[in-house]
């Protein structure tokens, strides 16, 4: 059966933070499919490019030239084509655009055009967008993920608080039966700590992503803060729940130095990884993001050397969703786990050829949100198609996060007896 591409069109809509992303909309003969694109805050610089206006228009976050693109060029290439084509139509726009980063025609119009299409492909299909997925890479094991949850954001993603990024939470699936009792247990632990911040003083305001975005004392602070939370809670931590950081380090990255302005260090690779051998001694840290700055490739092995027969060791701005990038990272030995972003990459077709490339080498694959997100739930149907097994879709809380959480509810309880749950 042929699914034939009718109209396609974009729009500029707003993300979560009120910056303007793109929005693309595909009509094929059963109706309507829209894809919203998310948008990273601590960007790493190997990703595909974002394009972006400039000018005075939304202090030059504007995205029409990306629309522009889209109704201008991509649309004359693509209506009439068949949706289920995906590799070939994402490969198509690739070569429209024709340079390494996609910044002619930019990554966020690529990658609203390649997600559109993917779902106009279920809708034709009659079947879920995650099963739509499935087959596309092949896959035909449905995993519910272990849901990594930020309950603490410092660093770009939210005002004086902790020079590391993120501090989350992940609920054990050996422990915890499924996805939705996951989910449980760290809104649980997320009310404790916020009731726990709340007798100590500090703001309960939350950042981007929606976690506490304190004004800490320490980078330790907020490992501590889990620990009483998670007990307050009735859960038990380095059993039932672990910790896991994203230090997003390239973001205190300085003239070859790790500056941690809440710890008053300025620290070289071998400091840094000593830091986080002392924290992983502290406490039941299970996973390191971005440990190391997005080029400091011995960093990252002496890293991997010292932690990743522990821990996790994941690659984000390190391997930017690039199969490029991870290929180096697998042949230096320098990651365990890699963290999978569309738009770092701008296609779908590209994203599963790494999370492909990941499998087939034993590296954990966690399938991640952006602090800029949307109400598009297309990520928590990727990450049960592809059986990834992990996610990071931020705080239990804002609606452009609820929005992945509250969407993998329903596919586990579509699912029913089918649905397996994460062995991460
Ligand atoms: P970003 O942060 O979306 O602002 O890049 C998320 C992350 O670093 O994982
Ligand atoms: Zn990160």
């Amino acid at each position: 059966m042929e699914y034939k591409i009718l109209s396609l069109k974009a729009r500029e809509v707003l993300d979560s933070r009120g910056i303007p992303t793109v929005e693309v909309e595909i009509k094929t003969k059963s109706g309507i499919s829209r894809a919203m694109v998310p948008s990273g805050a601590s960007t790493g610089i190997h990703e595909a490019l974002e394009l972006r206006d400039g000018g005075k228009r939304f202090l030059g976050k504007g995205v029409q030239g990306a629309v522009d693109n889209i109704n201008k060029y991509i649309s004359k290439e693509i209506i009439g084509l068949d949706c289920s084509n995906q590799r070939d139509i994402d490969e198509k726009v690739i070569n429209l655009d024709g340079t390494e980063n996609k910044s002619k025609l930019g990554a966020n119009a690529i990658l609203g055009v390649s997600m559109a299409v993917c779902r106009a492909s279920a809708l034709e299909e009659g079947i879920p967008l995650y099963e739509r997925i499935g087959q596309l890479s092949e896959n035909k094991k449905f995993i519910l993920p272990a849901p990594m949850m930020v309950l603490i954001e410092g660093g770009k993603h939210a005002d004086n608080s902790t020079d590391l990024q993120e501090f989350m939470i992940m609920p054990m699936p050996k422990v915890l039966k499924n996805f939705r009792e996951a989910l449980r247990c760290g809104t649980e632990i997320f009310y404790s700590l916020g009731k726990i911040l709340k007798s100590k003083g500090y703001s309960i305001n939350v950042g981007f992503e929606g976690a506490y975005g304190p004004n800490l004392k320490s980078n330790n602070e907020p490992c501590e803060l889990f620990i009483n939370a998670i007990e307050d809670a009735g859960y038990n931590l380095g059993k039932e729940v672990f910790i896991t950081l994203d230090p997003a380090a390239s973001e205190v990255y300085e003239s070859g130095k790790y500056n941690l302005k809440k710890e008053g260090k300025i620290l070289d690779s071998g400091g840094m990884v000593e830091f986080y051998e002392n924290m992983v001694q502290k406490f039941p840290i299970s996973s390191i993001e971005d440990g190391l700055a997005e080029d400091d490739w011995s960093g990252w092995q002496l890293l991997n050397k010292r932690l990743g027969d522990k821990i996790q060791i994941v690659g984000d701005d390190l391997t930017v969703t690039n199969i490029k990038r991870l290929q180096k990272a697998i042949e230096l030995k320098a990651i365990n786990a890699i963290l999978i972003k569309l738009n770092q990459i701008g296609t779908v077709s590209e994203t599963m050829d790494v999370v492909n490339l990941a499998k087939k080498n034993k590296i954990a694959q966690i399938i991640s949100h952006r602090s800029g997100e949307t109400e598009d739930t297309f990520i928590a149907d990727m990450v049960v198609g592809l059986g990834c097994g992990q996610s990071k879709f931020g705080g239990p809380d804002r609606g452009e996060r609820t929005a992945k959480y509250n969407q993998l509810l329903r596919i586990e309880e579509g699912l029913g007896d089918k649905a397996i749950y994460s062995t991460s």
